[in-house]
């Protein structure tokens, strides 16, 4: 027998040779980029526990988040939870209209700054309902893209300051609801995304006696880098040409209505890392909004649309989830350019207005969920070959095991790769037997670590992606469908890390997946286009807390339910002081029966179904009364269920 146990590291061998003593939360701090992409709201305090931080009565307070979970499991609200934080969506409020309002008084700007928020980026009512409230103070009013929308905005409590913008395309309902809203006493503007919506907005308002406001939405040809690159510019959807624009200056004047026409709108796109490309997309409206004023259009308002970035990355850089400017810069140069371009042509300042959706809902919401258990890559200590002769290409890649180091690494890997493959050809041609093959696998991976204990500086280019190879699996209790769809649908990079354990030293390299089972299921795009992020070891019957950061824009309705995965738990907090807060609003997540009913099942149905096959079997003799009672007990509590792993137990 031979026992190859011998040449195979043991874990501990090597967990010593990378273990760190002096390990601590400034350390973590560093290698997950929390206190860059943090924005100050989030940060790891000693103990190794994130903290959300805010300003209450001008003064810094932290809660920490672990305690924050334990409070939500205490009510009930297990794993994974979507929390979002009342005094951040606040904060993100204050400062765009204070970061106007200070730019304009800078410049010495001679109107105001309206911000609306596009629905579309968190219709939650919870959301929405705290974004009109704390916003009242600055008018700060909604944009809506449907029908839907604009009821949404139209029941919220009414103020005569705060504007309506509508977008998307409109038919009479979507008009005539909007025109009604006008005589309410909104501001509610009609914004032309093309020039047959001009028809029937003149026709309603023409029967309902009532005189709109409109916009026009051009197309620019300033081109954005990032994400909608290739949807920017004159191959952009929506918008209207300097064709078009003219065709309904022509009309409007036909019917002497051309003051009517009071915006000039605009969106490049959303999450604009490029501030240069916003200055230009400014400097171009701006052509368009002195062209319209002298076509004698009342105008007198600019809406930027979309595009403020958020830095998902926290690198500062024109790189698609980052952004090379903060909001001072965004506010200051967007005036900048409207008054260089305005004042020359003695053209009074509009009221300056943004659609800013993802800079304004992003850091509010977190996303927290578990870790079920890990899979790894790392050789077994104890595989017995049993009284078989060694294959030689077994033999070989023990010689490999034995003699791989620096001086030899990029040989001994490429010579493990081809033993190993020529081990896997014999396997399929019935060569050798499933002992052999797994002997083989383990050297195998046992040479791979080996080389992983090099020095990373030291290793040829193409073994840097070892770590990649080997990575770590952890299964994550949740749906990346359901909670972070922008990960599968565009690649795009949230900050995930743990919540605890921050003095400890991650010491795995780890792509988490989901629940679904899916080869899409996985979160593998992290900050610098790594494919891994460093997690710790799972503890023994502890449990291992990750968040995925500033999600709250865009991810909660673009979410699907694959595999039957509903929305998660959702939980509102309010920070109040140092350590206190308050669950303000609790929202259970989808049952099972919940998402059985979205795709057409009716849960009552099913449980008759399965009462008579149970029944049957009861009559068949299979199984007594008394498990029969059992069984449907079963059905009928999981029916009602949370469609996430739940640790009964
Ligand atoms: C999506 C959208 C927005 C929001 O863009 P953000 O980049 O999230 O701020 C604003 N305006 C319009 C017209 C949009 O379609």
């Amino acid at each position: 027998m031979i026992n190859l146990g011998y040449f195979i590291f043991t874990k501990s061998e090597y967990m010593t040779t990378i273990k760190n003593r002096d390990w601590n939360a400034t350390r973590s701090a560093e290698v997950y980029g929390i206190n860059r992409w943090g924005a100050e709201y989030f940060g790891i305090c000693d103990d190794g526990n994130v903290v959300i931080n805010t300003i209450i009565d001008g003064k810094k307070v932290s809660v920490s988040v672990p305690e924050i979970v334990e409070g939500m499991k205490a009510r009930g609200f297990e794993m994974p939870v979507l929390l979002r934080i009342e005094n951040i969506l606040d904060h993100r409020l204050r400062l765009i209209n204070e970061s106007f309002r200070n730019a304009i008084d800078q410049l010495n700007y001679q109107n105001i700054y309206r911000g609306v928020f596009p629905i579309k980026v968190n219709q939650q009512r919870h959301v929405v309902e705290e974004i009109v409230n704390f916003g009242r103070q600055y008018h700060h009013g909604l944009e809506a893209g449907s029908k839907a929308e604009l009821m949404v905005a139209l029941a919220s409590s009414p103020d005569n300051e705060r504007y309506i913008v509508c977008n998307g395309y409109k038919d009479d309902e979507f008009v005539e609801l909007g025109l009604r809203a006008i005589q309410l006493g909104w501001r509610c503007f009609f914004v032309l995304e093309t020039l047959s919506e001009l028809d029937v907005i003149l026709r309603c308002s023409e029967r309902l006696g009532v005189l709109p406001i409109l916009g026009v939405r051009v197309k620019l040809s300033t081109t954005v880098d990032g994400h909608w690159q290739a949807d920017s510019g004159d191959r952009s959807i929506f918008g209207l040409n300097s064709i078009q624009l003219v065709g309904v200056i022509e009309r409007l004047k036909l019917t002497n209505q051309l003051d009517c026409l009071q915006m000039l709108h605009f969106h490049l796109g959303s999450q604009i890392p490029n501030i240069q490309n916003i200055r230009q997309g400014v400097q171009e409206a701006c052509r368009y909004y002195i062209s319209l004023k002298n076509e004698g259009a009342k105008m007198g308002h600019l809406d930027l649309g979309g595009g403020l970035a958020v830095d998902y990355e926290g690198t500062a850089k024109c790189d698609t989830y980052s952004k090379n400017y903060s909001l001072d810069e965004y506010c200051v140069d967007i005036i900048e350019a409207v008054m260089e371009t305005l004042d020359p042509q003695c053209i009074e300042h509009p009221v300056l207005m943004t659609e800013s959706g993802r800079f304004t809902v992003a850091h509010a919401s977190l996303f927290l969920f578990d870790i079920l258990e890990v899979s790894n890559f790392e050789p077994v200590n104890n595989l017995m070959l049993g009284d078989k002769a060694c294959d030689t290409k077994l033999k070989n890649l023990i010689d490999v095991l034995e003699i791989v180091g620096i001086e030899n690494v990029q040989e001994c890997y490429n010579d493990a790769i081809f033993y190993r493959d020529e081990i896997r050809r014999k396997f399929n041609l019935g060569q050798i037997d499933l002992r052999e093959r797994a002997v083989a696998e383990n050297l195998f991976l046992s040479i791979m670590k080996k080389i992983q204990l090099i020095d990373k500086q030291e290793l040829p280019e193409e073994l840097n992606r070892l770590n990649e190879e080997m990575a770590d699996i952890y299964y994550g209790n949740f749906s990346v469908f359901q909670s972070l769809p922008d990960t599968w649908a565009i690649g795009q990079v949230f900050p995930v890390m743990p919540i605890h354990r921050l003095n400890e030293k991650p010491e795995r390299e780890a792509m988490i997946a989901d629940l679904t089972c899916d080869c899409d299921g996985k979160l593998d795009n992290f900050i610098g286009g790594l494919k891994t992020i460093p997690l710790h070891e799972l503890n023994d019957g502890e449990d291992y807390h990750l968040c995925a950061f500033l999600v709250g824009a865009y991810q909660e309705t673009l979410s699907d339910l694959h595999n039957l995965f509903g929305d998660s738990n959702v939980v509102s907090i309010r920070i109040t002081g140092e350590d206190e807060f308050s669950f303000v609003r609790e929202i259970h997540g989808d049952s099972i029966s919940d998402v059985l009913s979205f795709v057409e099942y009716d849960p009552r149905i099913l449980q008759e179904k399965f009462r008579d096959t149970v029944e049957c079997a009861v009559r068949d003799g299979k199984i007594t009364v008394a498990n029969r009672r059992e069984i449907l007990k079963t059905f009928e509590e999981g029916m009602r269920g949370y469609t996430y792993y739940e640790n009964l137990s």
